[in-house]
Parts: C-alpha cells; sequence; structure tokens
C-alpha cells in the first residue's frame, strides 16, 4: 500500500474515532447476552452453565436445611469487581431487601459467607456449601440487575426452573439442537433433590433457560407447550411473581426488611387509611365526571373494581381542606420512597400537600404540589425522612379558580429506600413506536445529579438499524450549570436507566434496568481524549428548535435494552404511557477495598471489630447517594455550587424531576421542558 493511502487511511480513523454526541458505546457490543453465552464464550462449561458444584456430591440443595444461609448474608466483594458490577451488586441487594425477607450484610468475620469476585463469566453454587468463603462470579456482561439476581438466587439454594422434575410437562428439549457435549446441561432433578415448593412451573422465573441455551446454531433447544411463552422464558429483567413465592417459601419469610405499604384502594377500608380532620372527604370511586373516567391501578378493565381516592374540588368553597391519612407505618429510619399516581382535573390553584404526622401527633409538610393539570395520572416519588412510626397525610386545599374536577389519588406504595431521581414520562408510547423509524434517535430532557452533573438519556424506540425490534438506550453527559466546579473527567458515577413496571405493588413491579458508570480514565479509541470529560470538550453543540443550545458527550448504554415483545408484556406500557427512571449516582466510595473483618488480621476483640466494621458498612450499604426532590438537589447543589446558587431558581416549584437552574455560566439557554414541541417531555 502506497504511504499516501496509509496516512489517508490514518486521517479517515482518526476523524471516526474523535468523540462527537453521536458517539455510541454499546456496554454488550450489542448482543442481548445471556448467561449461557457470557459463559460459553469465556470457555467455561459449567454444571447447568453457571453451577460451580460437583455434582455427584450434592445434587439436594433445595431440599435439606443445612443448605439454607442465615437470612442475613455475610458478603465481601473483592477488589477486582469492575465499580459498574459492585453497583449493580449493591442495587440487586436492595430488590431482595425489598421484596423477600432475605438481606446482606459486609462479612464480618462469620464462618461463611459470599464473596463475590470478577471471574470469567457469571456463575456460583447451589445453597450454603459451608466452605468458608464462597464465591460468587459476577464477570464481564453479568453486570445486570437480573443477572446478579440469577446468580444470588443459585447461592441461596435454587436451581434453574427447567430442570424441575416436572419440565417436561411445560418444555420440550430439543435434543438434536442442543451442542455435543452439552446436553448434560439439560437435565431434571428428582423431587428428592430439588423441591418447587408448591408453586406451578414458571415460564417467567429468572432462573429459566432461554429459548436458545446451548444451541447449535439458531434453533431453539427450548420449546415452551404454550406457545405463546416461547418469547417469556429467559427473562433477565428480575424476580417474577412465582420466583419471590419459592423464596420466601424456602426462607420462611413473613415480611421483607425494606417493604413499608402499597395501596391500589381496591378494598373497602382502604387499607386502613382514615379521613383526618378538615371540612371536606377523600371519597372512593371508580369515576368521575371531569375525570378521571377510570383508576391507574386496572385502567378500568375490571369490572366492579377499580377503585381510587378522589377529593372533589369543584364541590369545595375555596380554602376547604381534605385530609386522607394512611395507617401508622414503621418503616426504616433513614430514607424512604413515597410512590404514587396523582390525576389532577379540578383547578391550577388546587394545591396537594404532602405531609408527615410523628408518633406526638405533629405535622412536617415535605412537598406541595399544585398546577400539573394534565388529565392523565402522573407518577410522583416523594423522599421521606422518618426516623419512628409515622402517618403520610395527603392534604387537599381547594383554591379559588373554577373547578369541574379534582384530584385523585392510587397505587401508592412507601418502602424503606431512597426514590430514583428523575421521570421521564413518554405518552402515547404505542403511536410514537409506530411512527418513529427504525434508527431515529429521541431525548428526555436534560436533568442534573445530586452532584451537580447534567445528563439525558437517548432511546431508540424502534430500535437501532442494527438492532430492529429493540429499544435501544444510551446515557449522555451533556452541558450544565455547574460544569466548571464540577471534576472532569467526570469520576466513577452510575447512571441506573430503568423503565417502569407499572403494577401498583411495588413489590410486583419487574422493572427493567441498565446501569452504567463513568471511567474518569476511559479514553476515546483514538486515545487522544478523555471519553467522559466535559462535554462542552468533547460533546456536540445541540441545538433546540427554539434556538437555545446545549452541548451533548457521547453515549453509553446498549442498543438491546429491552425487545418489543417485552415491553408489550406486563405493564411497561399502561394507558399507553410509559416511565424511565432515572438516577445518577457517585459511587467513588467503592473505589476503595472492602476492609477485612478486624478479626482476620488480628485477634482483636468482637467490640473493637465491632466498632471497626461500623463505618465501611455503612458506607458499603449506602454506597449512592440519591436525591429525588427538587429542593433536596438543590440542597446538594449547594454545597458544590455555592458561587452559582445565588443566581439559581427553580422554575417549576412543583415539579420533582425537572431543576432548571438558569442564567449561570454553560447552561444559559436551557429551555424550559413544558415549552418544547417533543411528545416526550416529563410531567
Ligand atoms: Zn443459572
Amino acid at each position: 500500500m502506497e504511504l499516501r493511502c496509509i496516512i489517508v487511511l490514518l486521517g479517515l480513523s482518526l476523524a471516526a474515532a474523535k468523540l462527537t454526541g453521536d458517539t455510541e458505546t454499546d456496554v454488550d457490543g450489542g448482543v442481548d447476552w445471556d448467561i449461557f453465552n457470557i459463559n460459553e464464550a469465556a470457555g467455561l462449561d459449567l454444571l447447568e452453565g453457571d453451577i460451580e458444584q460437583d455434582e455427584s456430591s450434592s445434587r439436594n440443595s433445595i431440599i435439606g436445611d443445612q443448605y439454607r444461609w442465615p437470612t442475613t448474608i455475610p458478603y465481601y466483594l473483592e477488589d477486582n469487581l469492575d465499580m459498574n458490577a459492585k453497583g449493580v451488586i449493591l442495587k440487586a441487594f436492595d430488590q431482595y431487601r425489598l421484596k423477600t425477607c432475605i438481606d446482606f450484610t459486609p462479612w464480618n468475620g462469620e464462618a461463611n459467607y459470599i464473596s463475590v469476585f470478577k471471574g470469567s463469566g457469571c456463575f456460583s453454587s447451589v445453597g450454603n456449601q459451608h466452605v468458608g468463603s464462597q464465591r460468587l462470579s459476577i464477570g464481564n456482561n453479568c453486570d445486570r440487575l437480573g443477572t446478579v439476581e440469577h446468580e444470588f438466587l443459585h447461592a441461596l439454594g435454587f436451581w434453574h426452573e427447567q430442570s424441575r422434575a416436572d419440565r417436561d410437562d411445560y418444555v420440550n428439549i430439543i435434543w438434536d439442537q442442543i451442542e455435543q457435549g452439552k446436553e448434560h446441561n439439560f437435565r431434571t432433578y428428582d423431587d428428592k433433590t430439588s423441591s418447587a415448593l408448591g408453586v406451578p412451573y414458571d415460564y417467567g422465573s429468572v432462573m429459566h433457560y432461554s429459548k436458545t441455551s446451548f444451541n447449535i446454531a439458531s434453533e431453539p433447544t427450548i420449546v415452551t407447550k404454550i406457545p405463546q411463552f416461547m418469547d417469556v422464558i429467559g427473562q433477565r429483567m428480575g424476580f417474577s411473581e412465582s420466583d419471590l413465592t419459592k423464596l420466601n417459601r424456602l426462607y420462611n419469610c413473613t415480611k421483607s426488611s425494606t417493604f413499608v405499604e402499597s395501596c391500589n384502594f381496591e378494598e373497602e377500608n382502604i387499607c386502613g387509611m382514615i379521613q383526618g380532620p378538615g371540612n371536606r372527604k377523600w371519597e372512593q370511586l371508580s369515576s368521575v365526571s371531569g375525570g378521571p373516567q377510570s383508576d391507574f391501578s386496572n385502567m378500568g378493565q375490571c369490572k366492579g373494581k377499580g377503585f381510587f381516592m378522589h377529593f372533589s374540588s369543584a364541590s369545595a368553597a375555596p380554602g376547604d381542606q381534605a385530609f386522607l391519612e394512611s395507617r401508622w407505618l414503621y418503616p426504616k429510619p433513614g430514607a424512604q420512597c413515597l410512590q404514587f399516581f396523582l390525576h389532577n382535573s379540578g383547578a391550577a390553584d388546587d394545591v396537594l400537600n404532602i405531609l408527615v404526622r410523628d408518633s406526638e401527633g405533629k405535622l412536617t409538610l415535605v412537598k406541595s404540589i399544585s398546577g400539573d393539570v394534565t388529565g392523565s395520572w402522573e407518577l410522583h416519588n416523594v423522599n421521606l425522612d422518618v426516623t419512628k412510626k409515622a402517618r403520610v397525610v395527603f392534604v387537599a386545599v381547594r383554591g379559588k379558580s373554577p373547578s369541574t374536577g379534582g384530584f385523585s389519588l392510587d397505587d401508592i406504595n412507601v418502602s424503606s429506600m431512597k426514590c430514583p431521581q428523575h421521570i421521564w414520562h413518554i405518552r402515547n408510547i404505542t403511536g410514537l413506536m409506530a411512527t418513529t423509524p427504525v434508527g431515529r434517535k429521541t431525548y428526555s430532557p436534560r436533568f442534573l445529579s445530586p452532584a451537580g452533573y447534567s445528563f439525558q438519556v437517548g432511546v431508540y424506540l424502534n430500535g437501532r438499524s442494527d438492532r430492529p425490534g429493540y429499544v435501544a438506550a444510551y446515557f449522555h453527559l451533556t452541558s450544565g450549570p455547574n460544569d466548571h466546579l464540577l471534576k472532569w473527567p467526570c469520576p466513577w458515577q452510575m447512571a441506573t436507566m430503568a423503565l417502569m413496571d407499572q403494577k401498583s405493588d411495588v413489590r410486583q413491579q419487574m422493572n427493567m434496568h441498565r446501569m452504567v458508570t463513568t471511567d474518569p480514565n476511559k479514553m476515546s479509541s483514538d486515545g487522544t481524549e478523555f471519553y467522559w470529560d466535559n462535554p462542552s470538550k468533547v460533546g456536540s453543540k445541540v441545538t433546540e428548535p427554539d434556538g437555545s443550545s446545549y452541548y451533548r458527550g457521547s453515549g453509553t448504554g446498549t442498543s438491546v435494552f429491552i425487545t418489543h415483545s417485552r415491553l408489550k408484556s406486563r405493564s411497561y406500557i399502561k394507558g399507553d404511557d410509559a416511565f424511565f427512571l432515572f438516577s445518577l449516582e457517585d459511587i467513588s466510595n467503592l473505589l476503595v477495598p472492602q476492609p477485612l473483618p478486624k478479626s482476620t488480621a488480628s485477634a482483636d476483640d468482637g467490640l473493637m471489630k465491632a466498632g471497626v466494621q461500623s463505618a465501611p458498612q455503612e458506607a458499603a450499604n449506602n454506597p449512592v447517594v440519591i436525591t429525588a426532590v427538587a429542593g433536596s438537589v438543590a440542597a446538594a447543589m449547594l454545597v458544590a455550587t455555592m458561587l452559582v446558587i445565588l443566581r439559581m431558581r427553580r422554575r417549576r416549584q412543583e415539579s420533582d424531576e425537572v431543576v432548571i437552574v438558569q442564567d449561570t455560566p454553560g447552561f444559559t439557554e436551557e429551555r424550559p421542558a413544558e415549552s418544547s414541541p417533543s411528545a416526550f417531555i416529563a410531567p
């Protein structure tokens, strides 16, 4: 090749490698990896694909109490784990805490513990093997919430769903499509080895193989006897209802550690909620002439059901109030998340106050909501900070403007964990999917993290052109008001992109998650730029239709976020709407290796050990800082941005999702969310 050609080619490759807002990095290379593909690519040949166990010795993990862990399991995160994997593992623990009685605690010298490391794939033993350090691998591409839940379910004592004794009643194994030598992966265990715990076969289990596991070419190796379950098996979104039933039965769970309350107002006792003081009442209704015409839980689909609580501002006089108070709740001290759906068909100056009543009866205002008369059900996340028993109180206050409706409340959930920071409400998603071409990317509004970083998420609703049939999702840093005060390249911020499953009970919400973490050392492919540098330096200028502009950095995410068939399952779409939940959290505390128990380093007494462990325990349990309400975001930013805070103002007092910071360098042309022509704007 002539030198001139080489120079031209080099020039091209350098040009192509320069970072722009259109650069996209697929964390999984555009492949919807299942555990078995990952392990096969890594050259592993384990029992049933991801079980590290001597087959002959221990085939009865489910039966037999000796394989049980205590319900609080000691863990150790080995230092070779990727930062994103560490963050995802801690998020998976939160799911166990919310939905089961299983909890996790940093290893403090207990005889047996689970040591999580980065091996060459995703694998675990089944049950507590009493080996001291029982290792569980979260390798490359295993850092997904459902995958981590799956491996820990093995560790807790579960085999794969399709190895149940009764599986031949539900699926056909296509033996001649299985790779030679891999047939052993499709064995079943008799009911002396593995108990189904009285739960029917579950195609939707997170422990079920996918249809093409261990296949030769592209033909399935597993065919479900009920055809419509072909695209259900192999889900890695999270625990199914049956997974939870089985786990809770195996461990005799009666309650979870962080779930507090869920109410969809279907029962006449309205979950023990009471009408407090106030000259008006909330009513349990199934439709209101001024709207809504149906509830949120069932969307009016179930005859004789479908209730919500309504305050009629149409029939109230200015200043009238109605109190709706939860029964006494006993959350864990610390952060709590109150999640609910609100429909406002009243007047713009009607106000819904959310308060907390403490054990002495004192009321504290947490948040006021007004305006937002959208004529649709809107999701709200409100962070509470309760230390003892408390009631959550909804106080509707009638304004002066004319009203033909009022406030309606449905699907209330309280859990002892922080809320997601931001909500992106996508309306009319079915229509958008019908009209959005393959390869078109749509961006969320820009949001601010508690640390002050500005970001947005871009999605391809109908997939990238190389991956039609999937929704693709990419996280982008964007220019913001605090950029001159922030660290660049952006260090160790974990972005969570979650598509909400809008089931009314938070324990049944199987949100589809992807996390990506900013590595400040990551370079562009040509090695000339820091990948996570300031977007105004390594991004592209974006000009909005109204002439405002900002800079968008490169995208990191996946072209296989969720398949369209899964998107249409469960309640990802409800009333033709979808909700994305976003958080951007600082996980730099996970850079420090998890401390070893004092006892392994010296023979100090237990008191000393406890003292030494308390700090790392706290750090490991709270790796992240999440803040959802605008006030808290502003408060968090206050620390980092004393210089700009004076010029900040919150444009939308009522919104917990969008904080607009104006008149500061770098963010001056921010457009207000409500003025955008896009159908994708958050409420
Ligand atoms: Zn497995």
